[in-house]
Protein backbone atom coordinates (compact mmCIF):
# COMPACT_ATOMS: atom_id res chain seq x y z
CA UNK A 1 0.00 0.00 0.00
CA UNK A 2 1.05 3.19 -0.89
CA UNK A 3 1.72 5.71 1.98
CA UNK A 4 -0.73 8.67 0.58
CA UNK A 5 -3.15 6.02 -0.76
CA UNK A 6 -5.38 5.02 2.12
CA UNK A 7 -7.00 1.36 1.75
CA UNK A 8 -11.06 0.94 0.92
CA UNK A 9 -12.06 -0.19 4.33
CA UNK A 10 -14.63 -2.96 4.81
CA UNK A 11 -16.07 -5.45 7.10
CA UNK A 12 -16.30 -8.62 4.49
CA UNK A 13 -14.18 -8.84 1.54
CA UNK A 14 -15.65 -11.79 -0.90
CA UNK A 15 -12.78 -12.76 -3.61
CA UNK A 16 -14.61 -14.27 -6.50
CA UNK A 17 -18.21 -14.42 -8.39
CA UNK A 18 -18.99 -17.60 -8.89
CA UNK A 19 -21.81 -19.14 -7.15
CA UNK A 20 -20.06 -19.83 -3.66
CA UNK A 21 -19.05 -15.66 -3.75
CA UNK A 22 -22.53 -14.89 -5.36
CA UNK A 23 -24.15 -17.14 -2.52
CA UNK A 24 -21.75 -15.76 0.30
CA UNK A 25 -22.87 -11.96 -0.55
CA UNK A 26 -26.84 -12.80 -0.90
CA UNK A 27 -26.13 -14.09 3.18
CA UNK A 28 -24.12 -11.09 4.44
CA UNK A 29 -25.93 -8.46 2.57
CA UNK A 30 -29.23 -9.77 3.86
CA UNK A 31 -27.41 -10.35 7.61
CA UNK A 32 -26.84 -5.90 7.00
CA UNK A 33 -23.14 -6.18 5.82
CA UNK A 34 -22.53 -4.40 2.77
CA UNK A 35 -20.37 -6.80 1.11
CA UNK A 36 -17.76 -6.21 -1.12
CA UNK A 37 -17.54 -8.24 -4.16
CA UNK A 38 -14.13 -8.48 -6.04
CA UNK A 39 -14.98 -10.02 -9.68
CA UNK A 40 -12.36 -10.62 -11.44
CA UNK A 41 -11.36 -8.33 -14.35
CA UNK A 42 -11.91 -10.57 -17.38
CA UNK A 43 -14.06 -13.58 -16.30
CA UNK A 44 -16.68 -12.26 -13.80
CA UNK A 45 -19.39 -14.97 -12.95
CA UNK A 46 -16.80 -17.91 -12.73
CA UNK A 47 -17.01 -20.69 -15.11
CA UNK A 48 -20.52 -21.10 -15.30
CA UNK A 49 -20.74 -18.03 -17.42
CA UNK A 50 -18.89 -20.44 -19.83
CA UNK A 51 -21.19 -23.20 -19.77
CA UNK A 52 -24.49 -24.15 -21.86
CA UNK A 53 -27.05 -25.10 -20.30
CA UNK A 54 -27.23 -26.15 -16.71
CA UNK A 55 -29.65 -29.26 -16.16
CA UNK A 56 -28.59 -29.78 -12.16
CA UNK A 57 -29.30 -26.87 -10.72
CA UNK A 58 -32.86 -27.25 -8.00
CA UNK A 59 -35.29 -25.30 -8.82
CA UNK A 60 -34.79 -25.40 -12.69
CA UNK A 61 -36.44 -28.64 -14.12
CA UNK A 62 -36.47 -27.11 -17.67
CA UNK A 63 -32.47 -25.95 -16.92
CA UNK A 64 -30.96 -22.21 -17.17
CA UNK A 65 -28.14 -21.54 -19.10
CA UNK A 66 -24.92 -20.64 -16.85
CA UNK A 67 -24.80 -17.06 -17.79
CA UNK A 68 -28.20 -16.39 -16.77
CA UNK A 69 -28.53 -18.60 -13.94
CA UNK A 70 -24.75 -16.33 -12.61
CA UNK A 71 -26.76 -12.52 -14.09
CA UNK A 72 -29.38 -13.74 -11.29
CA UNK A 73 -27.10 -14.89 -8.68
CA UNK A 74 -25.80 -11.53 -9.18
CA UNK A 75 -29.08 -9.61 -9.12
CA UNK A 76 -29.92 -11.50 -6.19
CA UNK A 77 -26.57 -10.29 -3.95
CA UNK A 78 -26.90 -6.45 -5.58
CA UNK A 79 -30.54 -6.22 -4.56
CA UNK A 80 -29.46 -6.92 -0.90
CA UNK A 81 -26.52 -4.72 -0.93
CA UNK A 82 -23.77 -6.33 -1.99
CA UNK A 83 -20.85 -4.20 -4.13
CA UNK A 84 -18.93 -5.29 -6.60
CA UNK A 85 -15.54 -4.29 -7.97
CA UNK A 86 -14.69 -5.89 -11.31
CA UNK A 87 -10.58 -5.95 -10.43
CA UNK A 88 -8.06 -8.95 -9.62
CA UNK A 89 -6.56 -9.94 -6.33
CA UNK A 90 -3.04 -9.97 -7.44
CA UNK A 91 -1.45 -10.86 -3.41
CA UNK A 92 -2.83 -10.36 0.53
CA UNK A 93 -1.23 -9.63 3.02
CA UNK A 94 -3.61 -11.41 5.89
CA UNK A 95 -0.65 -11.18 8.94
CA UNK A 96 -2.84 -8.70 10.94
CA UNK A 97 -5.88 -8.41 11.96
CA UNK A 98 -7.14 -6.24 9.14
CA UNK A 99 -6.50 -8.33 5.90
CA UNK A 100 -5.00 -6.63 3.05
CA UNK A 101 -5.78 -7.25 -0.42
CA UNK A 102 -3.84 -5.59 -3.40
CA UNK A 103 -5.01 -5.88 -6.67
CA UNK A 104 -3.88 -5.33 -10.51
CA UNK A 105 -6.01 -2.14 -10.65
CA UNK A 106 -3.59 -0.52 -7.88
CA UNK A 107 -6.42 -0.24 -5.38
CA UNK A 108 -5.72 -1.34 -2.00
CA UNK A 109 -8.66 -2.70 0.38
CA UNK A 110 -8.45 -3.85 3.93
CA UNK A 111 -11.44 -5.88 5.33
CA UNK A 112 -11.87 -7.46 8.52
CA UNK A 113 -13.09 -10.49 7.26
CA UNK A 114 -12.07 -12.15 3.56
CA UNK A 115 -14.06 -15.15 2.03
CA UNK A 116 -12.10 -16.54 -0.96
CA UNK A 117 -14.15 -18.17 -3.83
CA UNK A 118 -11.59 -17.64 -6.67
CA UNK A 119 -12.61 -21.25 -7.85
CA UNK A 120 -10.17 -22.65 -10.23
CA UNK A 121 -8.99 -22.71 -13.80
CA UNK A 122 -8.37 -25.10 -16.78
CA UNK A 123 -5.55 -27.64 -16.29
CA UNK A 124 -3.64 -27.90 -19.80
CA UNK A 125 -2.46 -30.92 -21.32
CA UNK A 126 1.44 -29.14 -21.50
CA UNK A 127 2.20 -30.45 -25.14
CA UNK A 128 3.84 -29.39 -28.15
CA UNK A 129 1.96 -26.98 -30.26
CA UNK A 130 -1.03 -26.46 -27.21
CA UNK A 131 0.71 -23.07 -26.27
CA UNK A 132 1.15 -21.88 -29.85
CA UNK A 133 -2.20 -22.76 -31.15
CA UNK A 134 -3.80 -21.50 -28.20
CA UNK A 135 -6.97 -19.22 -29.38
CA UNK A 136 -6.08 -20.79 -33.48
CA UNK A 137 -7.53 -24.30 -32.76
CA UNK A 138 -6.49 -24.96 -29.42
CA UNK A 139 -9.63 -23.48 -27.13
CA UNK A 140 -11.06 -24.52 -23.45
CA UNK A 141 -14.01 -23.33 -23.66
CA UNK A 142 -16.52 -25.03 -26.19
CA UNK A 143 -19.49 -22.55 -25.95
CA UNK A 144 -17.36 -19.67 -26.34
CA UNK A 145 -15.69 -20.91 -29.53
CA UNK A 146 -17.27 -24.07 -30.95
CA UNK A 147 -19.16 -22.03 -33.49
CA UNK A 148 -15.62 -20.84 -35.29
CA UNK A 149 -15.47 -24.47 -35.95
CA UNK A 150 -18.56 -25.16 -38.59
CA UNK A 151 -17.85 -28.62 -40.28
CA UNK A 152 -14.64 -28.45 -39.10
CA UNK A 153 -12.73 -31.54 -37.60
CA UNK A 154 -12.93 -31.48 -33.77
CA UNK A 155 -11.17 -33.04 -31.13
CA UNK A 156 -12.32 -32.98 -27.43
CA UNK A 157 -9.72 -34.37 -24.84
CA UNK A 158 -11.11 -36.02 -21.58
CA UNK A 159 -13.04 -38.43 -19.60
CA UNK A 160 -14.85 -35.95 -17.42
CA UNK A 161 -18.75 -34.57 -17.63
CA UNK A 162 -16.91 -31.42 -19.24
CA UNK A 163 -15.58 -33.57 -21.93
CA UNK A 164 -18.59 -35.08 -22.54
CA UNK A 165 -20.94 -32.09 -22.36
CA UNK A 166 -18.60 -30.19 -24.38
CA UNK A 167 -18.19 -33.04 -27.11
CA UNK A 168 -22.31 -33.04 -26.87
CA UNK A 169 -22.33 -29.32 -27.46
CA UNK A 170 -19.96 -29.14 -30.65
CA UNK A 171 -21.56 -31.98 -32.32
CA UNK A 172 -24.00 -29.08 -33.39
CA UNK A 173 -20.97 -27.52 -35.06
CA UNK A 174 -18.24 -30.22 -36.25
CA UNK A 175 -18.29 -32.03 -39.32
CA UNK A 176 -17.09 -34.54 -36.66
CA UNK A 177 -16.16 -34.93 -32.80
CA UNK A 178 -13.11 -37.43 -31.82
CA UNK A 179 -13.37 -37.98 -27.94
CA UNK A 180 -9.82 -38.94 -26.90
CA UNK A 181 -9.33 -40.18 -23.63
CA UNK A 182 -6.49 -41.74 -21.61
CA UNK A 183 -8.25 -44.77 -20.11
CA UNK A 184 -11.01 -47.31 -21.53
CA UNK A 185 -12.88 -46.14 -18.78
CA UNK A 186 -14.83 -43.22 -18.32
CA UNK A 187 -15.04 -40.97 -14.89
CA UNK A 188 -17.93 -38.98 -16.27
CA UNK A 189 -21.71 -39.91 -15.36
CA UNK A 190 -23.11 -42.64 -17.06
CA UNK A 191 -26.15 -39.78 -18.35
CA UNK A 192 -23.90 -38.31 -19.88
CA UNK A 193 -21.70 -40.98 -21.32
CA UNK A 194 -24.62 -42.23 -22.92
CA UNK A 195 -25.10 -39.60 -24.39
CA UNK A 196 -22.54 -38.75 -25.72
CA UNK A 197 -22.44 -42.41 -27.20
CA UNK A 198 -25.75 -42.27 -28.44
CA UNK A 199 -24.85 -38.97 -30.01
CA UNK A 200 -23.74 -40.23 -34.45
CA UNK A 201 -21.58 -36.98 -34.54
CA UNK A 202 -18.97 -38.57 -31.99
CA UNK A 203 -15.98 -40.84 -32.08
CA UNK A 204 -14.17 -42.02 -29.24
CA UNK A 205 -10.71 -42.58 -29.19
CA UNK A 206 -10.28 -44.74 -26.20
CA UNK A 207 -6.59 -45.46 -24.09
CA UNK A 208 -4.92 -42.52 -26.05
CA UNK A 209 -3.68 -39.52 -25.54
CA UNK A 210 -2.80 -36.49 -27.55
CA UNK A 211 0.96 -36.33 -27.53
CA UNK A 212 1.30 -33.00 -29.86
CA UNK A 213 -0.86 -30.72 -31.91
CA UNK A 214 0.17 -29.26 -35.41
CA UNK A 215 -0.70 -26.66 -38.01
CA UNK A 216 0.47 -24.05 -39.57
CA UNK A 217 0.20 -19.71 -39.19
CA UNK A 218 -2.15 -19.51 -41.97
CA UNK A 219 -4.87 -22.32 -40.62
CA UNK A 220 -3.94 -22.34 -36.68
CA UNK A 221 -4.38 -26.52 -35.47
CA UNK A 222 -5.29 -28.74 -38.24
CA UNK A 223 -3.96 -32.51 -36.65
CA UNK A 224 -3.80 -33.66 -33.61
CA UNK A 225 -0.63 -36.72 -33.23
CA UNK A 226 -2.40 -39.27 -30.71
CA UNK A 227 -0.48 -41.88 -28.61
CA UNK A 228 -1.39 -44.92 -28.02
CA UNK A 229 -1.15 -45.67 -24.26
CA UNK A 230 -0.54 -49.71 -24.54
CA UNK A 231 1.37 -49.64 -27.51
CA UNK A 232 3.10 -46.32 -27.54
CA UNK A 233 2.03 -45.90 -31.55
CA UNK A 234 1.39 -42.61 -32.88
CA UNK A 235 -0.82 -41.80 -35.45
CA UNK A 236 -2.14 -38.26 -36.83
CA UNK A 237 -6.29 -37.39 -36.78
CA UNK A 238 -7.67 -34.07 -38.74
CA UNK A 239 -8.32 -31.27 -36.20
CA UNK A 240 -8.84 -27.55 -36.80
CA UNK A 241 -10.58 -27.21 -33.19
CA UNK A 242 -8.98 -29.29 -30.11
CA UNK A 243 -10.77 -28.64 -27.13
CA UNK A 244 -9.35 -29.59 -23.71
CA UNK A 245 -11.19 -30.54 -21.08
CA UNK A 246 -9.19 -32.72 -18.65
CA UNK A 247 -9.83 -30.68 -15.48
CA UNK A 248 -9.17 -27.82 -12.93
CA UNK A 249 -6.48 -26.30 -11.19
CA UNK A 250 -7.62 -24.16 -7.90
CA UNK A 251 -7.12 -20.49 -8.67
CA UNK A 252 -5.11 -19.99 -5.40
CA UNK A 253 -1.81 -19.20 -6.37
CA UNK A 254 -2.05 -14.99 -5.75
CA UNK A 255 -2.09 -15.96 -2.08
CA UNK A 256 1.51 -16.87 -1.89
CA UNK A 257 0.96 -19.09 0.78
CA UNK A 258 -0.80 -16.85 3.06
CA UNK A 259 -3.20 -19.73 4.24
CA UNK A 260 -2.82 -23.50 4.76
CA UNK A 261 -3.33 -25.48 0.49
CA UNK A 262 -2.77 -29.11 0.35
CA UNK A 263 -0.20 -29.94 -2.62
CA UNK A 264 -3.07 -29.82 -5.19
CA UNK A 265 -3.34 -26.07 -4.18
CA UNK A 266 -6.96 -26.40 -2.64
CA UNK A 267 -7.28 -24.43 0.59
CA UNK A 268 -7.54 -26.36 3.56
CA UNK A 269 -10.46 -26.03 5.94
CA UNK A 270 -11.54 -26.78 9.20
CA UNK A 271 -14.03 -29.94 8.70
CA UNK A 272 -17.02 -28.55 7.41
CA UNK A 273 -16.37 -25.43 7.96
CA UNK A 274 -15.23 -22.66 5.64
CA UNK A 275 -12.47 -21.66 8.09
CA UNK A 276 -8.92 -21.50 6.69
CA UNK A 277 -5.78 -21.56 8.71
CA UNK A 278 -5.65 -17.94 9.13
CA UNK A 279 -8.58 -16.86 11.28
CA UNK A 280 -11.10 -14.42 9.44
CA UNK A 281 -9.87 -15.50 6.19
CA UNK A 282 -12.77 -18.28 4.71
CA UNK A 283 -12.75 -20.08 1.78
CA UNK A 284 -15.63 -21.66 -0.64
CA UNK A 285 -16.08 -22.99 -3.93
CA UNK A 286 -13.58 -25.28 -6.28
CA UNK A 287 -10.51 -23.34 -4.23
CA UNK A 288 -11.78 -25.21 -1.57
CA UNK A 289 -12.68 -28.82 -2.59
CA UNK A 290 -11.11 -30.85 -5.18
CA UNK A 291 -13.73 -33.61 -4.80
CA UNK A 292 -17.22 -32.05 -5.76
CA UNK A 293 -16.76 -28.99 -7.70
CA UNK A 294 -20.73 -28.70 -8.49
CA UNK A 295 -22.53 -25.23 -8.58
CA UNK A 296 -24.41 -26.03 -6.13
CA UNK A 297 -22.05 -27.80 -3.50
CA UNK A 298 -20.06 -24.25 -4.71
CA UNK A 299 -23.12 -21.93 -3.67
CA UNK A 300 -23.39 -24.16 -0.20
CA UNK A 301 -19.99 -24.12 0.78
CA UNK A 302 -20.78 -19.96 0.26
CA UNK A 303 -23.45 -19.81 2.83
CA UNK A 304 -21.36 -21.55 5.03
CA UNK A 305 -18.46 -19.24 4.45
CA UNK A 306 -21.25 -16.21 5.36
CA UNK A 307 -22.10 -17.83 8.24
CA UNK A 308 -18.85 -18.27 9.60
CA UNK A 309 -17.94 -15.17 8.46
CA UNK A 310 -20.93 -13.50 10.46
CA UNK A 311 -19.75 -15.29 13.63
CA UNK A 312 -16.36 -14.31 13.46
CA UNK A 313 -16.81 -10.44 13.17
CA UNK A 314 -19.59 -10.64 15.73
CA UNK A 315 -16.50 -12.13 17.79
CA UNK A 316 -18.20 -15.90 18.43
P1 LIG B 1 -12.73 -34.25 -14.04
O1 LIG B 1 -13.97 -34.90 -13.58
O2 LIG B 1 -11.60 -34.07 -13.08
O3 LIG B 1 -12.21 -35.09 -15.30
C1 LIG B 1 -10.99 -34.76 -15.90
C2 LIG B 1 -10.73 -35.78 -17.00
O4 LIG B 1 -9.55 -35.40 -17.69
C3 LIG B 1 -10.53 -37.19 -16.48
O5 LIG B 1 -11.18 -38.10 -17.31
C4 LIG B 1 -9.01 -37.34 -16.52
O6 LIG B 1 -8.61 -38.64 -16.83
C5 LIG B 1 -8.62 -36.48 -17.69
N1 LIG B 1 -7.27 -35.91 -17.52
C6 LIG B 1 -6.74 -35.24 -16.44
N2 LIG B 1 -5.48 -34.85 -16.68
C7 LIG B 1 -5.20 -35.25 -17.94
C8 LIG B 1 -4.05 -35.14 -18.75
N3 LIG B 1 -2.95 -34.47 -18.35
N4 LIG B 1 -4.11 -35.68 -20.00
C9 LIG B 1 -5.22 -36.32 -20.43
N5 LIG B 1 -6.34 -36.47 -19.71
C10 LIG B 1 -6.34 -35.95 -18.48
O7 LIG B 1 -12.98 -32.78 -14.62
P2 LIG B 1 -14.27 -32.18 -15.36
O8 LIG B 1 -14.79 -33.07 -16.39
O9 LIG B 1 -13.85 -30.80 -15.75
O10 LIG B 1 -15.33 -32.06 -14.19
C11 LIG B 1 -15.04 -31.31 -12.99
C12 LIG B 1 -16.26 -31.35 -12.07
O11 LIG B 1 -17.34 -30.62 -12.66
C13 LIG B 1 -16.79 -32.77 -11.85
O12 LIG B 1 -17.23 -32.87 -10.53
C14 LIG B 1 -17.94 -32.86 -12.81
O13 LIG B 1 -18.94 -33.76 -12.37
C15 LIG B 1 -18.46 -31.43 -12.81
N6 LIG B 1 -19.18 -31.12 -14.07
C16 LIG B 1 -20.52 -31.38 -14.12
C17 LIG B 1 -21.23 -31.12 -15.28
C18 LIG B 1 -22.70 -31.39 -15.32
O14 LIG B 1 -23.17 -32.13 -14.49
N7 LIG B 1 -23.44 -30.81 -16.23
C19 LIG B 1 -20.58 -30.63 -16.42
C20 LIG B 1 -19.20 -30.40 -16.35
C21 LIG B 1 -18.51 -30.66 -15.17
P3 LIG B 1 -8.74 -39.84 -15.76
O15 LIG B 1 -10.21 -40.16 -15.69
O16 LIG B 1 -7.91 -40.91 -16.34
O17 LIG B 1 -8.21 -39.29 -14.47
Amino acid sequence: MSETQEASKHDVVIIGSGPAGYTAAIYLGRAGYRPLIIAGALTPGGQLVNTSEVENFPGFPEGILGPELMDRMREQAEKFGAVIEYDDVTSVDFSGDDKILHTDSGTDYQAKAVIVATGSQHRKLGVPGEEEFAGRGVSYCATCDGFFFRNKPIVVVGGGDSAMEEADFLSRFGSSVTLVHRRGEFRASKIMVERAQENPKIRFELNATVSAIHGDDQSGATEVELTDVTTGETRVIPANGVFVAIGQIPQTEFLGGAVKTAADGTIEVDGASSRTSVPGVFAAGDNADAVYQQAITAAGMGCRAALDAQAYLIGE
